[in-house]
């Protein structure tokens, strides 16, 4: 605890993040930007020969794709809506005296919009997919990169509430999506130690809220279906999941009307890379200040 909180005392003095009184919300300096720029640009190398179709979205989703996703039954702790003032100038005049009073909560009156954070890279993906009908031969594959919203306010400066993922969502036959799943496993423990990291990989299971979701998580480990790659940033004997690997079998394809071009429901997988999580582990195990870092570490980000 008392290390977690002096590695982002840390990271505050040396101006890498940057305060704003709200855990887990930071700015980031331009140093900070340029390490997770130089990790994408990595990223880009290995996957891209892939052929991979990018598209980026805003942090924020189509609510009723959210509603659709299901992300509420597992999720509900970590959801964060939009919400807005829609009133008329005398709900504006009320507005302002509850805000000056300051006794009522003045948010109170604001309504949701149809907007939500987006609470994982690949959650606008698959209904915009679906849309297009069947999917080619082959499947489909996709790069994605989005700020995240998590409400899980923390000072361990790798659990943020906005951060970002960059994933890469693969589409297809069952053996097509788990051979991708394993491709990234292998490539994502070559990425971290060619620039210095100690990675191990493990089995892993999402929060599932509730006594319900003691059933998903145990559903979960047994079929093997999330894997992390964990690296050292706030706690040895428990590092941080840097990358996952989700096998989601055809539970998105049956959702959200996802089939292959035989017209048989998709399976999918994803892989996402927490970006600001890496940053922090290259930070953690070569220092703070990056002209310090192994020429080979260096050389494999920059060139
Ligand atoms: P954790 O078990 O640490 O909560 P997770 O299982 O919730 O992680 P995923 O949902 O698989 O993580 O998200 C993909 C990646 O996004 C993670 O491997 C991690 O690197 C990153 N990530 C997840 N939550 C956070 C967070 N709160 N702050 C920063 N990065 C995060
Ligand atoms: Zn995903
Ligand atoms: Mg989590």
């Amino acid at each position: 605890m008392d290390l977690q909180v002096s590695f982002l005392d840390r990271l505050f003095d040396a101006g890498l993040l940057i305060e704003t009184g709200v855990d887990g919300l930071y700015g980031r300096s331009g140093q900070f930007e340029d390490v997770i720029a130089a990790f994408e640009r990595l990223i880009d190398k290995v996957g891209g020969a892939d052929g991979a179709e990018a598209m980026r979205f805003p942090p924020g989703m189509n609510r009723a794709f959210f509603e659709t996703s299901g992300y509420m039954k597992s999720f509900p702790q970590l959801a964060g809506t939009v919400h807005s003032f829609c009133g008329n100038e005398l709900d504006h005049m009320s507005l302002l005296k509850c805000m000056e009073v300051g006794d009522e909560d003045w948010t109170k009156g604001q309504e949701a919009t149809d907007i939500v954070l987006t609470p994982a890279a690949c959650y606008p993906l698959y209904p915009t997919v679906a849309r297009r009908g069947n999917l080619p031969a082959g499947g489909g594959l996709f790069d994605l990169q989005s700020y995240c919203f998590r409400h899980e306010p923390s000072k361990d400066p790798a659990r943020q509430q906005l951060f970002r993922m960059r994933e890469y969502v693969c589409m297809g036959t069952e053996q097509h999506v788990t051979d991708f799943r394993q491709l990234w496993m292998d490539r994502g423990v070559e990425m971290m130690k060619s620039v210095g990291l100690d990675v191990t990989i493990d089995i892993a299971n999402d929060p599932f809220f509730g006594r319900a979701g003691k059933m998903l998580v145990n559903n979960q480990r047994d079929q093997n279906l999330k894997f992390e790659l964990l690296i050292p940033i706030t706690s040895v004997a428990q590092p941080t999941a840097c990358m996952s690997f989700n096998y989601h079998q055809d539970s998105f394809g049956l959702k959200w009307g996802l089939n292959l071009e035989d017209g048989s429901v998709a399976h999918t997988a994803c892989v996402g890379f927490g970006l600001e999580r890496i940053a922090l582990a290259l930070f953690h195990t070569h220092g703070l200040d990056v002209k310090e870092w192994p020429e080979h570490v260096r050389a494999t980000l920059w060139g």
